[in-house]
């Protein structure tokens, strides 16, 4: 069966979804385009303050009748669990409709990124009587019990380069410790959220629990910070709307955050790495899946200097194999970028780090494509100084830098950065050297060879310094929805 398909076939969702339902509220139109051919998908509105009030409100409702909190843990259990059994029947449309609107290719969306969802929420419905307490040290006369309580209302905001996937790491946990979740994704990619809270409600999760607004950022992402029956926000995008919101929360009632922002991973590779050709095919696809939109992509290769020209030129080879295309064509192996306007800011930075004094062995500019997309082509550059733009900041894009060191503590210096502290990956035979190198590297994942968090739900993902604190996923991204109440009870 081919996954390929026609993208005006598909129905595009239409609305907020609100209390269970789709519901149209006036406010600036958006249009939301594919950033395959930039074609109109789908028209959404900026919900705002007015949106976010009426979810807040459904959110209560919704907690007080149908006593989610206090339901059995087993039902609330069931309940996500016939959700995730939805998403599983539904996958081919969850994955055409990401295909369509994001920079997701129709051979992952189907097969790893719909399917992973459902086991996202599987995987946390299984946790719904697993929550414990603690009895603590006391004398004969008292007894100390630390309960661990959903908080009520949290806020989720997540950001347009793996909708679902990213989105289910906030909403599986949040439901499951037994909270209402208002959540918005960008206004660059709606629909496949939208979907997922339809399918939530069809598969009788009770109505207000899983709310979704439509809306910009710094208005309806905003709003969500901002309402004072809202008691977290857990986010997920950039490292400069991270301290945004962090501001935003302490202002507006000293709201916890749970912050996962970007990074500028550094994948380590020494001279017994092993076979250069699984390395170099390791290392490109680092770099170059979802066109480098991924925020802990492999973006600076240091590598040491005995078997750096081999690598390099392999590596070289790779980014020429690539097929371009459309997003929901199954041959395309390399995405789109997002929006005409990420596009230019990849090439802006690229520039910009050229005019410092970089050098590009390859790419360097817009690529051209089978349609009107926004492809930026692969782009390795050398010569990137401590102080030039392209080893400062993000690029979010299919960009790759380039050292060498001769010796491991000269190649952990470079792996090194100011700002991020996001992932880092370790390309060695030696398990004693990676095993030192990983606990150097002060970042919030390190992987050893390999690029790139495996597919098990339990692995706790997150950063330090400016790319977060705070954890998605495993025990950790439930705890995050939970908080602890200490009760003494004197009985002398
Ligand atoms: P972004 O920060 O521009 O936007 C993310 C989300 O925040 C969007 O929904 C946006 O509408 C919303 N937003 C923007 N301004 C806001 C404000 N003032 N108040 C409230 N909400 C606001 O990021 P992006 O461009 O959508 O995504 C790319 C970034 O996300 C990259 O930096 C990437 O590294 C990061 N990212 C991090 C992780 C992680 O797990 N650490 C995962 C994916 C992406």
């Amino acid at each position: 069966m081919t996954l390929s398909f026609d993208p005006s076939t598909i129905d595009i969702p239409k609305g907020h979804h609100i209390d269970g339902r789709y519901i149209d509220l006036p406010g600036e139109d958006i249009r939301v385009l594919r950033p395959s051919d930039l074609q109109l998908m789908g028209m959404i509105t900026d919900g705002g303050e007015a949106a976010v009030d009426l979810a807040v409100e459904a959110a209560k409702a919704g907690l007080k009748h149908s006593g989610w909190t206090r339901l059995a843990p087993r039902e609330r259990g069931a309940a996500l669990m016939r959700f995730a059994a939805l998403i599983e029947e539904n996958a081919v449309y969850l994955g055409q409709l990401e295909a369509m609107g994001s920079s997701r290719l129709i051979s992952m969306t189907i097969t790893r990124d719909a399917v992973r969802t459902a086991g996202v929420v599987r995987y946390y419905a299984e946790f719904c009587d697993k929550i414990e307490g603690t009895v603590t040290a006391t004398d004969g006369n008292s007894l100390s019990l630390v309960k661990n309580e959903p908080y009520g209302i949290v806020g989720a905001i997540v950001p347009w380069n793996f909708p679902m996937i990213t989105a289910a790491w906030k909403f599986a946990p949040a439901l499951a410790a037994g909270n209402a979740v208002v959540m918005k994704t960008s206004e660059l990619t709606p629909h496949s959220l939208l979907a997922l809270a339809e399918l939530a409600a069809n598969a009788g999760l009770p109505r207000g629990l899983f709310n979704v607004v439509n809306g910009y950022g710094h208005t309806t992402g905003a709003a969500i910070v901002r309402h004072p029956d809202i008691r977290k926000i857990s986010f997920t995008g950039s490292t400069q709307t991270g301290a945004a919101i962090m501001s935003l929360a302490a202002q507006s009632g000293i709201k916890p955050v749970v912050l996962e922002l970007g990074g500028k991973s550094p994948q380590l590779v020494l001279s017994d790495a092993g076979d250069l050709d699984l390395v170099a095919t390791r290392i490109a696809a680092a770099f170059m899946d979802n066109a480098g939109q991924v925020c802990t992509a492999g973006s600076r290769l240091i590598v040491e200097d005995r078997i750096s020209d081999e690598l390099i030129s392999k590596i070289v080879a790779r980014t020429k194999a690539i097929a371009a295309g459309p997003t929901w064509d199954e041959t395309t192996t390399f995405a789109p970028i997002i929006s005409q306007k990420q596009h230019d800011r990849i090439d802006t930075m690229v520039r910009q780090s050229i005019s410092e004094g970089a050098s590009a062995l390859v790419g360097g500019t817009t690529l051209e494509s089978r349609n009107q997309g926004n492809f930026y082509a692969p782009t390795i550059l050398e010569n990137v100084s401590e102080t030039n733009v392209g080893f400062r900041e993000e690029f979010f894009g299919p960009v790759l830098t380039v050292s060498s060191f001769s010796d491991l503590d000269e190649g952990l210096a470079q792996a090194a950065h100011p700002i991020y502290g996001l992932a880092a990956s370790i390309h060695t035979t030696d398990i004693k050297k990676a095993l030192k190198a990983a606990d150097a590297i002060e970042s919030g994942m390190v992987w050893i060879n390999q690029h790139g968090r495996g597919p098990e739900f339990t692995y706790p993902a997150g950063g330090f310094k400016g790319s977060g604190f705070g954890k998605d996923m495993g025990r950790a991204g439930i705890e995050a929805f939970l908080r602890q109440k200490a009760i003494w009870v004197n009985y002398g």
